[in-house]
């Protein structure tokens, strides 16, 4: 079973300036042959059909737990585009011409499906696909896809990074790029253990340069690029056998991380987007049917989620009274 928190996994800046675009590039890391459902799918369905796991427990458990990971990583994606939408389709509901701008939009399925957000497809619409799963049952051969899947996935990422220059997407290919280079090594050295060749001697690319990266600084400095969590209290112990020695370019030891996951941070409650009738086209109206069940469950008058910006605080709420000023009009 699977345990949720709410929190990220790493920050996201707040809503800056809308980036339609840009977000349906974002997109094929999202639901792309090599996006975040792809490596997710791919180590969940590895995981859950796996045999003999006793048998070959620290190569069960590193499959297992960077599943984990990878849900969470769908979770960062889908944020950040989610951020990137925020204000491209603004404005009242039924208001002739709210959505006008959406005709330039490379991506109208996540306005007209979707409420300004994230759907389940790549970078040009078509949706993720059950195909981009492989999961035959021999763990070396599904191992050896894996990180081939790592290494498309991040020669996308810096691809996103580069035609991308909003900062919730430069911010979100930071991690990712220092993240999926931990799963690469990951399945690298659970191969070497195997049968005793190098991927990263066979097939050394992509050459990604997250030393020179900006955004991938703070993630580096933390050690975010050495580490392998369990994300739960008990299990998955025996990945320590597999994901040990010397990290391959800076010599630094490897390590699973003694905390159960990543401190992360808090989401920004991004704001409706009426027009769109997200989440409905009458914002106060749910707020206030949300407020009496609280009060007739004894809940706190104050909501118990933890956010980025607690309400009347922040960019958040600035950016929110700017739309709402901007609809009036
Ligand atoms: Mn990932
Ligand atoms: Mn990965």
């Amino acid at each position: 079973m699977i345990m949720r928190l709410d929190r990220l996994q790493a920050e996201i800046p707040p809503p800056s300036d809308p980036d339609p675009n840009g977000a349906s590039i974002v997109q094929e890391l999202l639901g792309g042959k090599f996006g975040e459902m792809s490596t997710f799918m791919n180590y969940t369905y590895q995981s859950f059909n796996f045999r003999n796991r006793q048998g070959a427990r620290p190569f069960y458990d590193l499959v297992a737990s960077i599943a984990a990971e990878e849900f969470g990583h769908i979770e960062l994606v889908a944020t950040a585009i989610n951020t990137m939408l925020t204000g491209a389709g603004d404005g009242k509901a039924g208001k002739r011409g709210a959505l006008r701008g959406l005709k330039d939009a490379r991506n109208a399925q996540e306005f007209l499906a979707g409420g300004a957000s994230a759907v389940v497809q790549d970078s040009m619409g078509k949706p993720w696909n059950g195909d981009y799963v492989n999961a035959t049952g021999d763990l070396i051969g599904d191992l050896t896809w894996n990180f081939f899947l790592e290494t498309g996935a991040r020669n996308n990422k810096l691809k996103v990074y580069e035609a991308v220059d909003h900062p919730a997407a430069r911010a979100l290919t930071g991690y990712l790029l220092v993240r999926g280079g931990v799963h690469q090594i990951a399945y690298a050295r659970a191969l070497e253990n195997l049968t005793g060749s190098k991927m990263e001697k066979l097939f050394p690319s992509p050459r990604i340069p997250t030393d020179k990266i900006p955004e991938c600084q703070p993630h580096i400095k933390r050690g975010e690029h050495l580490k392998l969590y369990r994300w739960s209290p008990d299990d998955f112990k025996e990945l320590a056998a597999v994901f040990n020695g010397p990290h391959p370019e800076t010599g630094e030891e490897l390590e699973v991380a003694e905390e159960i996951h990543p401190e992360g941070a808090p989401a920004f409650d991004l704001p409706a987007q009426e027009a769109v009738f997200a989440p409905g086209p009458d914002v106060g109206e749910i707020e206030e049917i949300a407020q009496k069940l609280r009060q007739s469950a004894g809940l706190p008058k104050e909501p118990t989620g933890v956010v980025a910006n607690p309400k009347g605080k922040g960019k958040v709420a600035k950016a929110k009274k700017a739309v709402k000023a901007k609809a009036k009009k």
